[in-house]
């Protein structure tokens, strides 16, 4: 049972009750009087929600309430409207938060076992209230699907939401999204916003709101804290350690979901993160080199040539998998290569035969930590001369997702090369730092 469960019960409140509360935080001592809320699945379990007469919601953490004192009982049977208001506070800024699905969106019905979008507004403010602290949240549920159901299509819907949301006076986005493929949208949303000059956060859960666990409240709150911060660049915030202190703000085109279930599965590769973001809200930058927030009109590059593959080097791989991308006209296949880049080498003819038909071929390395090489070793030449692109860091899935973004721009060999190799939104770093690695 969680906190508010267990204060709940030793309290004999219940949901409807009218009740008056002595809160008192860092010396301050507030009393609030206002109807109690049902405790909410997606919460942290450590606030009693409470709706004021004015119509807002209010958390109170449970740990801070020093009196309470139930002034009506809610009656059985008697149906209490619980249309939640959301304040609006004209000192605080604006972050719009578009719901996209996966566990964090979502919350389970115990009855029935289904699993809704929790993306009313109403249903945001009783899930996790603290963030009404930091900012004006408008919600808005922009599509429910499981991430791994993303595609291009989708990227650019998403960008078309965020551009829309900055350009009509929100200081900030932050996008709800299933975690498997969070890497793949931040990379896209990276490359995609034009001008972009505000931050724009991609969270998620790796556990269900239903478990005691789960870190979606407090991932929420920090990713709406960063979303308000002096940033303008895409980035994934989430867990960055097993524990409840702090959140890791990472840069969208460096991010990776390195584990199928911890709440810190995501990782920062071959570069640090942008910034810690502590559970009392304090934000701390690692680096300086980010962009800053400013002024000026966000505009959506959302054109993808989607005939690209992104495939895998193995032992024994056949010949007949490149062919097949080459004969059902794909534009670009980039390459997961092994140790420094390298493929099978009877594969390196068909890879010529690719590149001679206008096919752009790109390699990465499935190490994913590193930079590749193709001038250290015989193989690396040969592929080199059959007109590979190294591709330097970036990851696997970013090389995809701008190798997409490049050809839907231009399909000129010389042209897609210098913008391969060109650093757009920090996927490629000039040196690969000595830190970096699996920290
Ligand atoms: N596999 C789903 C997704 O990525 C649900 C898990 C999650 O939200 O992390 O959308």
């Amino acid at each position: 049972m969680r906190k508010i469960e267990r204060f709940m019960q030793q309290k004999n409140l219940h949901t409807g009750d009218v009740v008056r509360v002595v809160e008192s935080e860092n010396g301050t001592t507030v009393e609030y009087e206002g109807i109690v809320m049902p405790p909410y699945e997606l919460s942290s379990g450590e606030t009693l929600t409470l709706k004021l007469d004015n119509g807002y919601n209010i958390g109170i953490l449970v740990d801070n309430i020093v009196e309470i004192e139930v002034l009506e009982k809610a009656k059985p049977g008697e149906k209490k409207e619980f249309k939640a208001v959301l304040p609006k506070n004209p000192e605080l800024p604006n972050v719009a938060i578009l719901g996209t699905g996966g566990t964090i969106a979502s919350r389970i019905d115990y009855k029935t076992g289904a699993v809704h979008p929790a993306f009313t507004a109403e249903e945001l403010a009783l899930a996790v209230p603290e963030i009404f602290k930091l900012a004006n949240i408008t919600p808005k549920l922009i599509m429910n699907i499981l991430s791994e159901d993303m595609r291009p299509e989708y990227w650019r819907k998403i960008a078309n939401e965020v551009a829309k949301a900055l350009n009509s006076g929100e200081d900030g986005v932050v996008i709800a999204h299933g975690t498997d493929t969070m890497a793949y949208t931040a990379a896209a949303l990276s490359f995609m916003l034009g001008n972009l000059h505000k931050p724009v956060i991609l969270v998620g859960a790796q556990r269900s709101s239903d478990r005691p666990s789960s870190d979606a409240a407090m991932n929420l709150t920090c990713s709406v804290r960063m979303a308000t911060a002096n940033f303008g660049e895409v980035a994934v915030v989430m867990h960055g350690e097993t524990g409840d202190t702090y959140c890791l703000a990472h840069r969208g085109t460096k991010v990776r979901k390195m584990h199928t279930s911890r709440r810190d599965a995501f990782r920062s590769i071959n570069d640090i993160p942008v910034a810690k973001i502590w559970a009392d809200g304090r934000i701390e930058f690692l680096r300086e080199d980010y962009r800053k927030r400013s002024e000026g009109e966000v505009f959506v590059d959302g054109e993808m040539e989607e005939k690209v593959a992104l495939v895998k080097s193995f032992p024994g791989m056949q010949k007949e998998i490149l062919e097949f991308f080459i004969d059902k006209g794909y534009k670009g296949i980039v390459l997961e290569g092994t140790g420094l880049g390298h493929v099978p080498t009877y594969l390196i003819d068909t890879i010529e035969r690719a590149t001679q038909e206008g096919i752009t071929v790109c390699m990465t390395s499935q190490c994913l930590y590193g930079r590749v090489n193709l001038n250290v070793y015989s193989t690396g030449r040969r592929l080199l001369r059959a007109g590979v692109i190294p591709c330097e860091d970036m990851l696997p899935e970013t090389a995809y997702v701008k190798l997409m973004w490049v050809l839907g721009k231009t399909q000129n060999q010389e042209e897609v090369r210098k913008m391969m190799l060109k650093n757009y939104a920090g996927e490629i770093t000039p040196y690969t730092r000595f830190d970096t690695y699996l920290r």
